[in-house]
């Protein structure tokens, strides 16, 4: 693993860089002169940076209230673990499709309200998090189409349970120990 914590970190490692981990940045908060977003939570600096990260594995640009995704995003075929949560997004590309390693998307406390048919179509998708997107029901047809693939896990409703449940999970196995 060779993660990268900002985007210098991103810059220094170049193309070797596996996972690039941006929760809540101030890197995403533009600085560029030229760009109409200064001062902002902008993906202009984002967007230069990924189209050089071909190798990466994990992407985690959570809580940045970017509003929309970069397309470079979509353009990440080694990319397995995506969490673009926190970001009042309103919809998700169907790029997703080109997304083909994708293993768990983390898509909680935005603002979408459907969610495109080519996510149903991802082979090694196995979680995906909608919970916090008060626009999108359960009766979704994409939701519903994921929730009928046995190797996929919806998560949908309160993440707390789900992360609760997790730690108990994990307390059990211990105590098997
Ligand atoms: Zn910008």
């Amino acid at each position: 693993m060779v993660i990268a914590r900002s985007l210098k970190d991103a810059a220094r490692l170049g193309s070797a860089t596996t996972s690039l981990l941006l929760r809540r940045s101030e890197d995403l908060v533009c600085q560029n002169l030229m760009c109409a977003k200064i001062g902002e939570a902008c993906v202009c600096r984002l967007a230069v940076h990924l189209s050089r990260l071909g190798k990466l594995k994990e992407l985690d640009v959570a809580e940045n209230d970017l509003g929309v995704l970069p397309e470079p995003v979509f353009e990440l075929p080694a990319l397995e673990h995506l969490d673009v949560s926190g970001n009042g997004l309103k919809d998700l590309p169907a790029g997703v499709a080109a997304l083909s390693s994708l293993r768990t998307l983390r898509l909680s406390d935005n603002a979408l309200t459907a969610l495109p048919k080519e996510l149903a179509l991802l082979p090694l998708l196995t979680e995906v998090h909608v919970d916090g997107n008060s626009g999108l029901g359960s009766s979704d047809r994409v939701v519903e189409a994921l929730q009928h693939r046995p190797q996929t896990t919806v998560v949908f409703g309160d993440a707390g349970d789900y992360s609760r449940r997790r730690q108990e999970d994990a307390s059990t196995s211990s105590a098997d120990r």
